[in-house]
């Protein structure tokens, strides 16, 4: 068979500009080798459907023992009772979450998209406000941060049947046991999303969820540095509160159903090469070197943040706790979008982001999010992230000055050029 040398070609250029560039985009990172070896394997040729021991394909014995070892290291990581590591994405663990605990037309509350929360959360353009009816709780305007006491009262008011705590634009530590108190005055389900700090909150660096939320679920490709994908996870003592009686009076536990809200109700065959990489992935967050890179990735952020906010930008919250930041640009007079071109421009990626009560539409918007995860990886300590501070604000001064742009980007790749990418 001929070699795709069209696909070949772009994958390299792919390669290239990841190499090159500044790679800001928090919800990315570079995962090692043996995770992208894995994830190119032949057990991608594998079909699975089912789990472990219980399979609807015969030839699963090897498959069986890879899906086994990544549930086990993912409860050993996060010290969680229960593991299902089959969701192919984030939103797919979302989805299958709400399909086991809810009916359509059930309440959820979910953060703002708007103020950092995530499109399954309730956004009406996704399943997840098309099919279950949501309210929002947001930040405070005036200190960016979230208002618990805020949350009590929508809830009491509302009287939604799950919560949701976590957010993929929240610079700041969730305090759960807080949220598990209010999930519980209103007999709400309580679901913790900690798809960006996950890596984080696996080396004890900010709050768990485990002991106080009845389900977990994380990406595994963000502060993780796993494969893309989706887990979920429950803690100890939460099989039985939500599980569904049965005619015959036994109790359908909580675990099965979520097993089967994964497969068969919302995916088919498992991707076995994927949780084969996840299992690579979670046996490298188990080591210290781990917990060092997640100790470098808060340090990074905060001294990212630190410089940003001497220099005038308006870091929403005022700073980070995480891996993280949301900038508001309005002070600075051009939008998320101008301001995400013209980095990329000088090879810095970054996304626009909306900011809490933004003026602008979700295609423009007023701020961009940063995050350190993936320039952590490659090597990158303090003393790089004020370089970056400085690049970042070179690019938003000169946002449509050409030249300035272009020798920002002379500065990038010169920057990178030594800087060590997996692969
Ligand atoms: N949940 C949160 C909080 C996220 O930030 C994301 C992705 O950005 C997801 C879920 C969805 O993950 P995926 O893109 O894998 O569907």
């Amino acid at each position: 068979m001929q070699r795709d040398e069209q696909i070949f070609e772009l994958i390299q250029a792919e390669k290239e500009r990841q190499l090159h560039g500044i790679e800001l985009i928090a919800s990315e990172n570079f995962v090692s080798d043996q995770v992208m070896e894995a994830a190119g394997s032949v057990l991608t040729n594998k079909y699975a459907e089912g789990y472990p021991g219980k399979r609807y394909y015969g030839g699963c014995e090897v498959v069986d023992e890879v899906e086994q070892i990544a549930i086990d290291r993912a409860k050993a990581l996060f010290g969680a009772a229960y593991v299902n590591v089959q969701p192919h994405s984030g939103s797919q663990a979302n989805t299958a979450v709400f399909a086991a605990c809810l009916k359509p037309g059930d309440k959820i509350l979910g953060f703002d998209l708007s103020h950092g929360g995530h499109l399954t959360h309730g956004s009406p353009v996704n399943f997840s406000g098309k099919l279950y009816n949501p309210v929002f709780y947001g930040v405070e305007q005036e200190t960016g941060v979230l208002n618990y006491d805020k949350i009590q009262e929508i809830a009491t008011k509302e009287q939604p049947k799950l919560i949701i705590a976590g957010a993929s634009a929240y610079s700041r530590d969730i305090d759960f046991k807080r949220f598990r108190a209010i999930a519980d005055s209103v007999g709400a389900i309580l679901m913790a999303d900690i798809s960006h700090p996950a890596g984080l909150i696996a080396k004890g660096i900010l709050n768990d969820p485990i002991p106080h939320c009845h389900i977990v679920t994380t990406t595994t490709h963000k502060t993780l540095r796993g494969p893309r994908g989706g887990i979920i996870m429950m803690g100890e003592d939460f099989e039985n509160p939500f599980g569904i009686t049965l005619k015959n009076g036994n109790l359908r536990k909580m675990s099965s159903l979520l097993d089967s809200a994964v497969f068969p109700g919302n995916q088919g065959g498992p991707l076995e090469h994927i949780i084969a990489a996840k299992a690579i992935a979670f046996g490298e967050a188990l080591t210290d070197d781990f917990l060092n890179y997640q100790l470098q990735v808060k340090q990074n952020a905060a001294t990212m943040a630190e410089a940003l906010v001497s220099k005038g930008y308006n870091i929403i919250s005022g700073g980070t706790d995480n891996h993280c930041m949301l900038i508001d640009l309005r002070n600075k007079n051009l939008s998320g979008k101008d301001a995400e071109q013209a980095l990329v421009k000088s090879d810095i990626t970054v996304n626009k982001n909306m900011v809490p009560f933004d003026d602008k539409s979700p295609f423009v918007t007023s701020g961009i999010r940063l995050g350190v995860a993936a320039v952590t990886t490659r090597g990158l300590k303090e003393d790089d992230m004020l370089a970056i501070a400085e690049l970042v604000d070179d690019v938003i001064v000169n946002y449509e000055n050409e030249s300035a742009l272009e020798a920002v980007k002379d500065k990038v790749n010169a920057m990178m050029k030594d800087k060590p990418l997996f692969v």
